[in-house]
């Protein structure tokens, strides 16, 4: 039987989300052509405008609008967090989602920095991959006096905080974990908020 190959190479282009396998992305696939036309020329529109338009911030790792990275540059601020914080402290995340999750969850006041991804030496994740070469220049540039572990308990995640930890030994800074309250093998972006606003508040100094 004669199948339409854009609509195949569409199947197969969904199935790079996650958690999406052949069958889901036939099925969003049909979804999205018996969709309203706008509102998928739209979803794509999107798609291209975050590749071309969205940036990673070179100071904590989140995503920023082009715009707005330029204006942070020119005003040498670190605009993402805003005023009004202390930013002798960093709380360390394995990606800028856990930064939202946090920032939405607990009532910390400092500043952070997004890891992309932990530690992983068989997949080729090394420390300057995950953006610890990134870290190390922010903590001997600034005047950091403590930073908060919020990888996740995860074997690599544990890992990553063991090294972020060992580098501050040397820097003389101040480092907790944060750990109370979150299951082994624990990612934040599948916990509640109550959990880890605890987990936060709990905080263990190593
Ligand atoms: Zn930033």
């Amino acid at each position: 039987m004669k199948k339409s190959k854009n609509l195949e190479d569409l199947i197969d282009a969904l199935t790079i989300l996650p958690g999406v396998g052949r069958k889901s992305a036939q099925r969003m696939a049909y979804k999205l052509l018996r969709s309203n036309k706008d509102k998928t020329l739209n979803l794509s529109r999107q798609l291209q405008n975050v590749l071309t338009d969205v940036v990673t911030c070179d100071i904590c790792g989140v995503y920023l609008d082009k715009d707005d990275a330029e204006i942070q540059k020119s005003s040498l601020k670190h605009l993402c967090i805003g005023d009004n914080r202390d930013n002798s402290v960093i709380c360390i995340t394995e990606s800028p989602a856990d930064i939202y999750i946090i920032e939405e969850n607990t009532d910390y006041n400092g500043d952070y920095f997004a890891l992309h991804g932990t530690l992983s030496p068989l997949d080729g994740l090394g420390p300057e991959e995950i953006g610890i070469f990134r870290l190390q220049s922010r903590l001997k540039k600034e005047d950091i006096k403590e930073l908060i572990l919020a990888t996740s308990t995860t074997i690599e995640g544990e890992a990553t905080a063991h090294y972020i930890q060992k580098i501050c030994q040397d820097l003389e800074i101040k480092v907790s974990r944060i750990a109370f309250g979150i299951p082994l093998n624990g990612e934040l972006g599948y916990l509640d908020g109550e959990t880890i606003s605890h987990a936060f508040n709990e905080r263990k100094e190593l």
